[in-house]
């Protein structure tokens, strides 16, 4: 029987990446969810024909009710957070893939991983903001957590020999450096929503493009890489690799390296996280080493970038440090985006949160959505 998958934040660019893979497995989608782009998700609903389907904002849920009214076979419509939580426990899917941007993601992945539900995960920020809570469910229920995060993935194709997994000893996680690698501050005082959002190697959501450019997202890499493979911080090293070819590396304790290379294409993990432990044929282009005339390796610039330091320093502190400096985050991205904050004020606003209390000690779920509150209020209150 063909896998069922449930695919949340499927209008989005990990979204709609992750349907061509599925319809080029011939997967079964179980269920659909999205925010608001009710035009886009019609689309996907004719084409792949969910059972149920969750629209989060409320207007654009009253618009999905009018478009499936007048369809036969029509999927049952959910709405709002709820809906979208309702969908991801739904135990009818194999596989949720978690492809919704921020800590919006959260609940979902608690939800489908309490229900004992394999997560695919592509939202980091589940991990950053409640990396505690995810990883103890998951365990508790005997569910997996398959990392949809190219670096992620890299890491986890290196270890699949259980020999050699035993003795990592480091992880290599690998950076692309971003569209402003290389620039000092000085330089990027004036670096617009325009600079910020031309990436050089990967096409993504707006989010985590500015994440990319603020080196933010290595930051909430080295989070989830902790989380995903239990390595304290130190043993994560950010290796700046521009030309994204090798998507990270692991060190074992002989000191041999593995890698995993290829194309920057997301297909490529969010395939290998829906057929794990099978890798089959896919639709992404292979590498073409006579075309490659480079692999360069450089040293990430922290003092520049004060969002990597201040994820570094967030994850070392512990506690809901990384949900807080995850909150101030969304809130200056979502101020940069418009054009209401500088470049710089991004990592100042992150850095200045991760300063701003202790943070350590266990936590509840209610604790981290009210940390990511007070997280947000504070960016308002320091612009
Ligand atoms: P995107 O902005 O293109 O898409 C986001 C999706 O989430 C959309 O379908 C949107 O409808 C949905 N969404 C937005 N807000 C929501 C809310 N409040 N509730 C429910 N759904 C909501 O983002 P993306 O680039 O596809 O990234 C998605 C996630 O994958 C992020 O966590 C990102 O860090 C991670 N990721 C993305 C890439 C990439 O190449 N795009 C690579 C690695 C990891
Ligand atoms: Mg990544």
């Amino acid at each position: 029987m063909a896998k069922k998958i449930t695919l949340l934040g499927s209008t989005g660019s990990i979204g709609t990446q992750s349907l061509d893979v599925i319809q080029a497995q011939g997967y079964e989608v179980y269920g659909l969810a999205a925010h608001s782009n009710v035009s886009l998700l019609f689309k996907q609903i004719q084409q792949f024909s969910p059972a149920v389907v969750a629209v989060v904002d409320d207007e654009a849920a009253k618009k999905m009710r009018t478009l499936l009214d007048g369809m036969a076979n029509a999927p049952k419509l959910l709405c709002g957070k709820e809906g979208l939580e309702e969908l991801a426990a739904m135990p009818q899917a194999d596989i949720v893939l978690n492809a919704v941007v921020g800590i919006a993601g959260l609940p979902a992945t608690l939800a489908a991983l309490e229900q004992g539900i394999d997560v695919a995960l592509a939202n980091k920020e589940s991990l950053v903001t409640g990396g505690y809570l995810v990883t103890e469910t998951a365990k508790r229920k005997q569910a997996r957590l398959l990392p949809v995060d190219s670096e992620h993935s890299a890491i986890f194709q290196c270890l699949q020999d259980a020999h050699s997994a035993k003795t990592l000893q480091k992880i290599l996680l690998t950076a692309s450096g971003g569209p402003f690698f290389g620039k000092t501050k000085a330089e990027l005082q004036h670096a617009t929503r325009q600079d910020a959002l031309r990436h050089p190697n990967w096409s993504m959501g707006n989010k985590i493009t500015i994440d990319s450019a603020t080196l933010m997202n290595k930051g909430l890499e080295l989070i989830e890489a902790v989380w995903l493979f239990g390595l304290p911080p130190e043993k994560v090293q950010i290796v700046v690799q521009r030309q994204s070819i090798i998507h990270s590396m692991v060190q074992f304790a002989d000191h041999s390296i593995l890698a995993q290379l290829g194309v920057p294409d997301m297909r490529i993990p969010i395939q290998y996280a829906l057929t794990w432990p099978e890798r089959v044929p896919g639709p992404a282009p292979e590498l073409d080493f006579t075309k490659l005339s480079s692999i360069t390796f450089d040293v990430a610039d922290e003092e520049t970038f004060r969002c990597l330091a201040a994820c570094k320093k967030a994850i070392s502190k512990g506690g809901l440090a990384p949900c807080a400096a995850n909150g101030a985050n969304e809130e200056a991205v979502r101020l940069f985006l418009e054009d209401k904050i500088s470049f710089l004020k991004i990592g100042e606003l992150v850095e200045g949160i991760v300063e701003s209390e202790n943070f350590a000690g266990s936590y509840t779920v209610q604790d981290v959505y009210e940390c990511d509150r007070m997280a947000r209020a504070y960016v308002l209150e320091h612009i």
